[in-house]
């Protein structure tokens, strides 16, 4: 059955989110603050809400897609919407915190909604395509109930558990894998200039070296999970070859007068491991270095 739903916020993300419940038959509805931005939904057979409370009044599911948490707040924490709530349920795709995800479910809990709290692991053009990727938590009963709602999004769209803020935790944790590889490219950059290397040739370099890189990281994950920080015979790699290799890009970099920002972090991880007598173990070795108990 298609369920009635609003879109609470149409930026670039909330458009996207909007026009692929339009094309899957869902009866939507759209509010934006800056209301130019929801007109050319209206186009698609969206209905255009002149306030939050409208929107909100006219369905059954509210996604809410905004900057952050507290532009949320502002929109939802308004005594007349916050009473129409009741009953429906609330799923907050805006980005952030685990914290501020289970801060909201309480609060939605306590005006009597069901809440699911969403991290998009996708940029607007592959929402509503089969790669698109939505991490999902909170009540299982709710993502269950409105599947038809979520595939309308993505074929990925997964739940990932009862908790409301683990699918941020989850976010975070990848988008600190995102950043680890996007600033390793701004470093590798730096030094292709500096040495007169053109950038065509790191990006053909890339595509064939990926495989590698993907491969220790899948291996580090896994090690560490089983708590394998010795070196043994399936080592792909021990912490003094990584160190001795680290030295030779600082080395480098010094002598070419390249910023150490990014690279310095590392140094800091390798020495308390050196400092610790387990330069000889496996690189997994290093997570005992950076963790809640490090
Ligand atoms: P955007 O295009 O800048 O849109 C931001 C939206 O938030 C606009 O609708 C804006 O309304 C609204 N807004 C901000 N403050 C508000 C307030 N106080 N009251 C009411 N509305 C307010 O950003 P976006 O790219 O769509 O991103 C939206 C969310 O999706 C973010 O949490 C972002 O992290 C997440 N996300 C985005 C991407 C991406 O690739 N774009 C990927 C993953 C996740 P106005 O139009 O009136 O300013």
């Amino acid at each position: 059955m298609k369920r009635s739903i609003a879109v609470v916020g149409t930026g670039r993300m909330g458009s996207a989110l909007a026009r692929a419940l339009l094309a899957e038959g869902h009866r939507t509805t759209v509010w934006n603050r800056t209301r130019d931005k929801a007109e050319p939904l209206a186009a698609l057979g969206a209905v255009i809400a002149p306030s939050v409370l409208d929107a909100v009044s006219a369905a059954e599911i509210i996604i809410v897609n905004v900057s952050d948490y507290a532009a949320t707040a502002d929109i939802l924490r308004d005594a007349a919407v916050a009473s129409a709530i009741r009953g429906k349920l609330i799923v907050e795709l805006t980005s952030g915190t685990p914290h501020g995800a289970r801060e909201v479910a309480d609060w939605c809990a306590r005006h009597g909604a069901s809440y699911l709290d969403g991290a998009i692991m996708a940029t607007p053009d592959f929402i509503g395509t089969d790669a698109g990727t939505i991490l999902i938590s909170g009540q299982s009963q709710a993502f269950q109930e409105n599947d038809a709602v979520f595939r309308a999004l993505g074929g990925n769209v997964q739940h990932v558990g009862q908790d409301p803020g683990r699918a941020n935790a989850l976010d975070s944790a990848l988008l600190a894998l995102m950043w680890g590889a996007l600033f390793g490219a701004l470093n590798a950059i730096a030094v292709c200039q500096a040495e007169e290397i053109e950038l065509s040739e790191l990006g053909s370099q890339w595509t064939a070296t990926a495989p590698v890189v993907e491969g220790l990281v899948t291996d580090l994950i896994k090690r560490t999970n089983a708590g394998r920080f010795a070196s043994d015979e399936e080592t792909l790699s021990s912490i003094a070859i990584h160190h001795s290799s680290f030295q030779h890009l600082l080395e480098l970099m010094d002598a070419r007068g390249i910023d150490r920002s990014v690279v310095d972090g590392y140094g800091f991880i390798f020495q308390r491991a050196i400092t610790a007598g387990q330069v000889h173990g496996d690189f997994a070795a290093l997570s005992q270095f950076l963790g809640k108990a490090a």
